[in-house]
């Protein structure tokens, strides 16, 4: 049985905790969060250094197994012993990272393809071209990552997180490096692919500028949510 379905909850996360344990030493990174984002909105998650962001994101790309409580991607539990589960949840989620997301000895063309390759699509280079026409690096599609801007190097990263096409996007930090005009282009993008794509987002931040183009923010201390606010 398949248990994802249309009208599943893009993400879904229901009292989850997370303890990283290192020899006697016990951190618990996240303590009980419950949340659910519905497909086509765009979430901002924002606090402090250490509360938990990346660890939630981890979870629910399959990078971290939760210690306890569930984390479901369109209804498919992450994690889930299932193949059909598993294939599924790799086709679900996307992911864009500060920096570091290129291969320096690809060219453009080839790091967007890869993805696709990996999951091996037939189409890759058909999809790859697509992708980097939709984020506005059509042209770039022979130079390698050391040819690029960091904004155009962004917009590359992110081609190859849509190229197929994911349910979802987490975007950890991706203005982070970027000057604020080439991080606010790399806004927009994320931006349009949402409204233009019912793209699901989930941007962990601490631009107030990249908050601002969520719907929602969703605050996090200490491993919890805090409260939710919707965006001004
Ligand atoms: P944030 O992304 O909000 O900065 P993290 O999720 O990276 O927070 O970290 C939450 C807590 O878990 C921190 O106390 C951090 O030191 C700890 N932590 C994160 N990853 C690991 C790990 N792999 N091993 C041990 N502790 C970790």
């Amino acid at each position: 049985m398949n248990a994802a379905t249309s009208s599943a909850p893009a993400l879904e996360l229901q009292d989850v905790f997370k303890v990283y344990k290192e020899g006697p030493i016990e951190t618990v990174a996240l303590r009980g969060v419950s949340m659910r984002i519905e497909p086509g909105e765009y979430v901002a998650l924002c606090g402090p250094s250490g509360c938990g962001k990346s660890t939630l994101l981890n979870l629910v790309a399959g990078i971290a197994l939760p210690t306890a409580g569930r984390v479901r991607v369109c209804g498919a539990e992450v994690g889930g012993q299932t193949e059909t589960e598993r294939a599924l949840m790799r086709r679900s989620v996307g992911l864009v990272f500060q920096s570091d997301n290129l291969f320096p000895r690809l060219t453009v063309l080839e790091n967007v393809q890869l993805p696709a390759r990996l999951a091996g699509r037939g189409d890759a280079a058909k999809l790859a071209a697509a992708a980097i026409e939709n984020v506005g690096v059509g042209s770039l599609g022979g130079r390698y990552p050391a040819q690029l801007s960091g904004g155009e190097r962004q917009r590359v990263a992110i081609a190859a997180a849509i190229a197929l096409a994911p349910t979802v996007l987490l975007a950890d930090e991706v203005t982070g490096e970027l000057d604020s005009r080439t991080g606010q282009v790399v806004l927009d993008l994320l931006t349009r692919l949402n409204r233009e794509t019912g793209l699901t987002i989930v941007a962990v931040t601490h631009n107030p500028a990249a908050a601002a183009s969520a719907h929602r923010v969703v605050n996090m201390r200490d491993g919890a949510i805090r409260e939710l606010e919707l965006a001004g």
